[in-house]
């Protein structure tokens, strides 16, 4: 007899997880499946945690090199890298096994193997070993991720012609990495390597990174990345990959017709990541896809199939793991009857890189496309007292409010923390505020959160130190 669920999840990735233990919070007889054999997704175990273990890691190993110039005299500084890895795969498994006690701690059955549908309401797991199990659910919510895209006709070995998942893993340092894409897997991946020793090419089909970034912050973090040694190649197309005894050739065409060909010794490909619905057997159920093979929901996250619902990187919006968990909490609640809802206009989005980037909401790009009357506040971390007393004052904070009402509408950093800082801006906005209520709350001193303040007094053209 095959076991019954209320509700079954495909997928233990961020969207799935959090959703299972929500579920499960709710009262919901809940199992989740996961095939790759640790829950945490592409998330915990090839994607933010990984990266941001060897941006930090990195970043460290940069930093001390240039300690004497503010007196703290260090040894010979030498890399690692096979120790570097290893505290990276810490970070990973601690936190993967940190998923799986949740699990448990919140009853959820955990089922490792492959899952796929049998029908609407029959699914069918399979494990490593090839064992099958059939089980029963009211309602499953697809939440099955996404892949690394190539080129046409070129495939990952993941040692030459690397996905992140590779160049997560290179056991030595390229001498020339070749990064196809300046967006967010390029641009922190590449400053890895490039931190710890490897000449970085970015190669990028159009003529800015970070495509869908506020141009004004996205023109400022090429010129700090060039600054800190990172080749650009704007609007370049490549044309083809051949690998050879050393590595690989990149051969690019630029927007006039110039070629141009980079001699490498490993090449990532970071062009944008696709819906990964493989093996699902969705055809049995009628479940349907959109044409960049994403499932189609409604804004209550259902398919067009009654019972069967889906959440994360494998629908339409923003490929980020905050997103992806969301969405799982919002169709937790709404299947227990509740009203879940995820606000697509205040998710942030930050590239890791130093120093980081973080926005929320529009950019002045879509305000201007929208007509949309608009004041700006600007405020450099160059008279941020907090930044200028640790000598790390790149950036500048941008504020975009309503010309009449003063309500906020977006917020672009780029600077130290800009991760975090973003936080407050998603709350003010969450609270419908006014760049004034920011600018009337009192930040401690000194912090980098005053820059926040200062840009918001900006609006109003009322900063106090600039
Ligand atoms: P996933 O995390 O992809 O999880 C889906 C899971 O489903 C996978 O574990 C997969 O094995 C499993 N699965 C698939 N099919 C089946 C099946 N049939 N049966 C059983 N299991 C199945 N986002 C951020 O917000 N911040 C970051 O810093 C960040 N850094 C990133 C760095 C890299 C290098 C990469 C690649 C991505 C990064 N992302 C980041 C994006 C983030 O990882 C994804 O948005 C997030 O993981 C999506 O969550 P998900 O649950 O929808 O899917
Ligand atoms: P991306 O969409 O961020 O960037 C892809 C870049 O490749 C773009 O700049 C695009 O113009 C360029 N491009 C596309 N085709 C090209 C071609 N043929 N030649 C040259 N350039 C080309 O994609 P990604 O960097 O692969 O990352 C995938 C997704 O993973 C991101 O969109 C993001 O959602 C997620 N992610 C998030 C974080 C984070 O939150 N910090 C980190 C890593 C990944």
């Amino acid at each position: 007899m095959a076991e019954k669920f209320q509700v079954v999840v495909i997928g233990g990735g961020p969207g799935g997880y959090v959703c299972a233990i929500r579920l499960a919070q709710l009262g919901l007889k809940t199992a989740c499946i996961e095939s790759r054999g640790a829950l945490g997704g592409t998330c915990l175990n090839v994607g933010c945690i990984p990266s941001k273990s060897l941006l930090n890691l990195s970043e460290e190993f940069h930093k001390v090199k240039f300690l004497s110039n503010k007196g703290i005299e260090v040894g010979d500084v030498k890399l690692n890298l096979e120790k570097m890895m290893k505290s990276k795969d810490k970070a990973v498994t601690v936190l993967t096994k940190g998923v799986e006690f949740l699990l448990k701690k919140n009853k959820v059955t955990y089922f490792k193997g492959h899952g796929s549908f049998k029908s609407a309401n029959e699914i069918l797991i399979k494990n490593e070993k090839g064992e099958e199990t059939l089980i029963e659910s009211e309602k499953t919510i697809i939440a099955t991720g996404s892949v690394p895209v190539s080129l046409p006709g070129i495939e990952f070995d993941e040692g030459i012609i690397v996905s992140s998942t590779g160049a997560l893993k290179l056991n030595k340092v390229p001498k020339k990495l070749v990064v196809v894409g300046g967006g967010y897997i390029g641009l922190e991946m590449g400053s890895v390597w490039s931190r710890l020793g490897a000449e970085v090419h970015v190669v990028e089909f159009l003529d800015h990174i970070t495509p869908g970034m506020d141009k004004e912050i996205s023109k400022e973090f090429m010129k700090i990345l060039k600054k800190q040694g990172i080749n650009f190649h704007m609007q370049h197309k490549v044309e083809e990959i051949k690998k050879n005894n050393s590595g690989a050739l990149v051969s690019t065409t630029d927007k006039d017709g110039n070629t141009k060909d980079f001699d490498c010794d490993v090449v990532l490909i970071s062009v944008g990541r696709k819906a990964n619905t493989n093996g699902l057997n969705l055809e049995m159920t009628g479940v349907e896809l959109d044409e960049r093979n994403r499932v189609i929901t409604d804004k209550n996250f259902k398919t067009n199939i009654e019972n069967i619902y889906a959440i994360g990187d494998v629908i339409q919006g923003p490929m980020l793991a905050h997103k992806a968990e969301d969405e799982g909490i919002a169709v937790a609640e709404i299947i227990a009857g509740q009203s879940g809802h995820v606000n697509y206009d205040t998710i942030p989005g930050v590239v890791y890189t130093t120093p980081e980037v973080a926005s929320i909401g529009k950019t002045e790009e879509q305000l201007k496309d929208k007509n949309v009357s608009y004041k700006i506040g600007k405020f450099s971390f160059m008279a941020n007292s907090r930044a200028k007393a640790i000598d790390d004052a790149e950036g500048f904070v941008k504020i975009l409010a309503d010309e009449k009402s003063d309500k906020v509408l977006g917020a672009h950093i780029i600077g130290p923390h800009a991760g975090e800082l973003i936080a407050e801006i998603g709350i003010a906005m969450e609270f419908g505020a006014s760049s004034e209520d920011i600018a009337r709350t009192c930040h401690a001193h000194p912090t980098f959160s005053e820059a926040v303040k200062e840009a918001a007094l900006s609006v109003d053209k009322r900063a106090i130190h600039s």
